[in-house]
């Protein structure tokens, strides 16, 4: 199975709790105002189809992470690569967290139910495969401005779905993290979606 990539940073620490190898991935029709990254957004242009077992072997190889996070793009536009990949990195021991644009309870409206029905395949597999889901549109006007770490607006929601994290980890309360970098000659910017945000306005 193949998973469309738009970018990979494989040794972040603002992108989740602890070292975490970050995947990017291409494709997002929520269209919110002040995505910080728009050229993420069509889902069959851009980015670079990976196999699936590939990337998972990659990620599950990479020294010193705790984890993987997802982010988008949408990940759950693509749910069933990514529920393969995420059940392969947890089998090796790894954490997942994924960032996504719905909200939870969209996500299980978008489930086929147990007794089958319609509903895009692989979601509830995904979500079975998830340690934390930060879900929600973001919202511009309503900037978390630091207080949660990893939140970009306000009326996003941190969901603990398995025992891996909890709330009261002290890491989940310390200031954000902003990570600047250099990816091909151009400046990017982890972790903080109000500055990425605002490097785009003109
Ligand atoms: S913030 Fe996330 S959900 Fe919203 S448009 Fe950007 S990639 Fe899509």
């Amino acid at each position: 199975m193949q998973l469309r990539v738009a970018q990979i940073v494989p040794d972040t620490e603002a992108e989740g709790p602890g070292k975490r190898f970050a995947l990017w991935v291409q494709g997002c029709t929520l269209h919110c105002p002040g995505c910080c990254n728009p050229e993420m957004f069509a889902p069959d242009k851009g980015g670079t189809l990976v196999e699936v077992a590939d990337l998972a072997s990659r990620m599950s190889a990479t020294p010193g992470i705790e984890g993987i996070s997802v982010l988008g793009g949408e990940p759950f536009q693509q749910p069933e690569a990514l529920a393969e990949l995420c059940a392969l990195v947890r089998a090796s021991g790894l954490s997942v967290m994924i960032y996504t644009g719905y909200t939870l309870s969209e996500l299980k409206e978008m489930s086929p139910s147990p007794r089958g029905g319609k509903g895009k395949p692989g979601i509830a597999d995904l979500l079975a495969n998830t340690d934390l889901l930060v879900d929600g549109r973001y919202d511009r006007t309503r900037p978390e401005a630091g207080r949660r770490r990893w939140i970009g607006s306000s009326n996003q929601v941190m969901h603990f779905l398995t025992p891996r994290y909890a709330p009261t980890d002290p890491r989940f309360t310390t200031p954000n993290t902003i990570e600047l970098r250099f990816v091909n000659g151009q400046l990017t910017i982890n972790g903080w979606p109000q500055a990425a945000d605002a490097m785009r306005k003109p």
